[in-house]
């Protein structure tokens, strides 16, 4: 996924008024008709995301500089949590926002705008990317956009506009990750659609082992969410981040209606396919150096 606002999988339809029958009808229809017009449009581009991908598919690239994150596990400013009734979403404000260059993104810097997660009703089918065949119990999605345009908005619909560095969390056991805690539990105080809570800001040093790890596939997709659009250079990191089967289990507890009776139980698109005629090219990036941490850019 990755628009800003909510969507695309299951849509927010509450049904528990038999009095609005109709109304509920009517959006559904409605919804059928977006979606197919949706199906249509994407089918003109192909490259579509989440994808099914294995180490022996793609293609090792050892020329990248180094990808590195600014700024990501850094205190300061002010940090939120929302529910928007299809996910949880961490945003920062009132600082100097994360960002990310390097690796694939050439001369380019993206911008951090928001983190969000993908899980599902069990804990071995969350994740939107495969790898090597496996699904993990989620997928956390930093979303950043290009800061040669002005906001999110502006970039999401440019071949350039997004980097999202996605990340897979598999619930092994009962011991919490420390470090996930701080969103993990965080999700109790936005069970409501629209609710919001303040967190800490150093609340993403969970994904800090591994992004610093050298390799990581790239490949050019899309939003996984409307409105589909190809404008994401996605960034995926293969080894897991371990957390508590209960730490993914406070994400179902979320409500994806007002009416509070319906709950985020499953927010994953499925793979999609591309063309026989189209190849997807996903490179192997091995960094010469290591990622360097913020604020000591290229220190090393
Ligand atoms: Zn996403």
């Amino acid at each position: 996924m990755t628009g800003g606002t909510s969507a695309g999988v299951s849509k927010n339809i509450c049904n528990c008024e038999p009095a609005e029958d109709e109304v509920v009808e009517e959006m559904e229809k409605n919804g059928d008709e977006d979606a197919h017009m949706l199906v249509e449009d994407w089918r003109l581009h192909k490259f579509q995301s989440p994808i099914e991908l294995t180490h022996d598919d793609s293609i090792d690239h050892d020329h990248f500089e180094p990808l590195e994150f600014h700024g990501h596990w850094d205190e300061g400013g002010d940090a939120t949590f929302t529910n928007n009734g299809f996910t949880a979403t961490l945003r920062f404000m009132n600082r100097e926002l994360p960002s990310l260059r390097g690796g694939p993104l050439h001369e380019d810097e993206f911008v951090f705008e928001q983190l969000h997660f993908h899980w599902s009703d069990d804990d071995h089918s969350g994740c939107e990317h495969i790898f090597e065949g496996r699904a993990y119990s989620m997928e956390a999605h930093a979303v950043h956009y290009n800061a040669k345009y002005k906001n999110f908005q502006e970039a999401q619909d440019k071949h350039d506009g997004l980097a999202v560095v996605a990340f897979f969390i598999q619930a092994t056991d009962n011991v919490d990750n420390p470090c996930f805690n701080k969103l993990s539990s965080a999700v109790m105080d936005i069970a409501k659609v629209n609710s919001l809570t303040t967190v800490q800001t150093d609340c993403l040093t969970w994904i800090k082992e591994v992004a610093q790890c050298k390799g990581y596939y790239t490949y050019q997709g899309s939003l996984t969410t409307e409105p589909y659009t190809e404008s994401v250079t996605w960034i995926l990191y293969s080894t897991p981040i371990h957390v508590s089967r209960e730490q993914v289990a406070h994400f179902r507890n979320m409500k994806s209606t007002p009416c509070e009776k319906f709950s985020i139980i499953k927010n994953v698109r499925p793979i999609q396919t591309p063309p026989m005629h189209k190849k997807l090219n996903i490179l192997y990036a091995r960094s010469h150096r290591s990622s360097s941490p913020s604020p000591a850019r290229g220190s090393e």
